[in-house]
Order: structure tokens, then sequence, then C-alpha cells
């Protein structure tokens, strides 16, 4: 596998999430979970990191805005029976005939539990407290060149 796709795919199993920021790219994720070798990596393979995310992002965001737009938000694009070597959620041939859902689509159903979870009008007070502090012991970090 490239690099940068090595690199991506091993953060995102840590729960850490790559975002393109203008010219720069940030991370969010539990503490800790960044060492110091990704951080290496991260700045050697920087642009063509970014450069791929940035493609990645149109295939994505149309997942994201098709299961936010069902009543109630869905984790799927098509509820049809699956088909094998497809994907069971935009029905895109799947890399290696695997079953479930494709990369892109389990992508889009994290950002969209994250969308709804933090619009959930059933959150009381307490809960909500302890979400920010969550958030808030994540780290936001700038991969500076
Ligand atoms: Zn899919």
């Amino acid at each position: 596998m490239n690099p940068a796709m090595l690199l991506i795919a091993e953060l995102r199993l840590l729960d850490v999430e790559l975002v393109v920021d203008g010219e720069n790219l940030r991370y969010q994720g539990p503490k800790g979970a960044v060492t110091p070798e990704h951080i290496q990596r991260l700045k050697s393979l920087k642009s063509e990191i970014r450069d791929r995310l940035i493609a990645e992002e149109d295939a994505l965001s149309w997942r994201v805005d098709v299961m936010l737009a069902s009543d109630p938000p869905t984790f799927w694009v098509l509820q049809l029976p699956p088909k094998p070597g497809q994907c069971w959620s935009c029905q895109e041939p799947q890399p290696l005939n695997q079953d479930g859902k494709c990369t892109l689509c389990c992508l889009a159903s994290v950002r969209v539990s994250r969308i709804v979870d933090g619009i959930d009008p059933q959150v009381d007070e307490e809960t909500q407290a302890e979400r920010d502090m969550y958030i808030s012991q994540q780290a936001l970090m700038e991969i500076a060149s």
C-alpha cells in the first residue's frame, strides 16, 4: 500500500481524523493516539495526504448528504438487498469482493453519527457537559511543515 494511504488508514483505526485546513493538515483524535513517529511521517507525507483527502472529500460528502437527507438520518445510502462484491450501502464494487460497507460509506456513517449526535435535542445539560469535556480533551493539532 502507498505510504500516504497506509498512514491515513493507520490513524483512522486509532480514531484519529485528519482534516485539511487550507494549506495545512490538522488531526483530531483521542489524547496520546498520535505518536511522535506518526507526526514525523505526517510531515514527510503532508502534501500527498492533503491531496488524497481533498480527492476523497467529494466522494464522502455526497454520501453524508444522502444519509442526512433521510428522516430520521440513516447510515445507509441505499437500502437494497446486498449483492456479492458490492458495497451494501452505495452499491459500488468493493475491492477484494469484501462484504459490508465500503470505506467511504463507513467514514460517511461516522460523520453522520457525529452530526446527529451534536444536534440531538434529547440530550440533557449534564450529558452535554460530559460531551463538551470529552471534546476538549481531544487534541486538535496542526501539522507544521
Ligand atoms: Zn459504499
